[in-house]
């Protein structure tokens, strides 16, 4: 229902200079406007400029709308912001900024869909199913909103993860664009290597995802190394297998030559036992992926009525320790802004949970 205007943040450069050409300006402009839009952060200086008054007044009127409003900021101790940004097409979505340890940089984490289809019973927000895909400008405009966050406080965005509500690989229309956007030259200026999908296994998404012009580095939240136990906390398992998921993973690397992470939630008494990290070290063996151990997040009772547990900081080391064992690379990720439900598996249109 894309009833709204044009925003800026939905051209690229080819079709800002065909916008151009119609109203008998040069083309050249496109890329001056599209530079100080993304240098700005989203926020334009019209005046400054040097475009004639009649061409800058028209493209200040036709460019005026945003696809995204801030309607709530939290921030956590840790410095890690959660936006909550309304959409004016419709819904909400969640956005989160991340002060990395490194001085002068930020991570951003953004949503691809509002809500999610995919059901998986230790995540909250899948809770109230899938609204609908987010837009290429709606997927810019969090990485600009992020970016002008992390410059108030004298920090850079240096890293991107979709790893927010949704499931990139079932929006490949709009995240394969808002990615080029983002990364590109002129543009976001990210660059490629500074972006992470992440995804429940989509098989044929995954092959997509290593076709594009660009491919970014893949992250798979596996979760299982079985399928018996993979299919009972990620219901899209009972569709795609886990050795079909790593045989699509192992691809990825081979044609894109990025290693992969394969993300791993801990719940206690359901995928973290020594014979559990034994199969998945197993199932990963002659992979040079990295494993990326989550312990889990609160997110209260999952759709199946299960409250999940996080386990001990004993039994993650012990997991971590038994896949090193076994010549695999793990890393358990650090919790950041639990105290405001922006860490992994929090994020829930409308923040009900702040
Ligand atoms: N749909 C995509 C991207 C969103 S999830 C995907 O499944 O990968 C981003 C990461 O957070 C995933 O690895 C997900 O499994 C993890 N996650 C979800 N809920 C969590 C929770 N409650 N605690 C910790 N990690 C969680």
């Amino acid at each position: 229902m894309s009833t709204s205007p044009t925003t800026l943040a939905a051209h690229d450069r080819d079709s800002l200079e065909q916008w151009m050409h119609a109203r008998g300006e040069p083309r050249s402009h496109a890329g001056r406007v599209l530079r100080a839009f993304y240098g700005g952060c989203g926020e334009l200086d019209w005046d400054a400029l040097e475009l004639s008054a009649g061409l800058r007044e028209t493209l200040r009127h036709e460019f005026a709308a945003r696809a995204t409003h801030e309607l709530r900021r939290v921030a956590a101790a840790d410095g890690t912001t959660k936006l909550l940004l309304g959409l004016a097409r419709g819904g909400a979505v969640e956005t989160v900024m991340m002060p990395s340890y490194r001085a002068g940089e930020a991570w951003c984490c953004v949503s691809s869909q509002v809500g999610c289809a995919m059901g998986c019973d230790f995540c909250a927000s899948t809770r109230g199913g899938l609204e609908r895909n987010l837009e290429v400008d709606e997927i810019v405009e969090q990485y600009l909103r992020v970016g002008a966050l992390a410059a108030a406080q004298g920090r850079r965005v240096r890293r991107l993860v979709f790893m927010g509500m949704g499931e990139p690989l079932h929006n490949l229309d709009a995240v394969l664009p808002a990615i080029e956007r983002i990364a590109g030259p002129g543009l976001g200026n990210l660059g490629w290597r500074r972006i992470t999908v992440s995804t429940v296994g989509i098989v044929q998404g995954i092959a997509k995802l290593a076709a594009a012009a660009h491919p970014v580095f893949l992250a798979l939240s596996l979760h299982a190394p079985d399928d018996a136990t993979r299919s009972r906390i990620v219901p899209a398992g009972k569709r795609y297998g886990v050795a079909e998921i790593l045989t699509a993973a192992r691809d990825y690397q081979a044609t894109t030559d990025r290693i992969v992470t394969i993300e791993y939630c801990l719940l206690a008494g359901v995928n973290d036992s020594d014979a559990q990290a034994e199969l998945l070290a197993e199932r990963l063996a002659d992979f040079r992926a990295h494993v990326n151990v989550i312990p889990y997040n609160a997110t209260g009772p999952g759709l199946s009525g299960i409250t999940y547990v996080r386990p001990s900081p004993a039994r993650v080391e012990r997991f971590l320790a038994i896949l090193r064992g076994r010549g695999v690379v793990a890393h358990a990720r650090d919790t950041r802004g639990d105290d405001v439900a922006a860490a992994c598996g929090q994020l829930r249109e409308g923040s009900r949970a702040s």
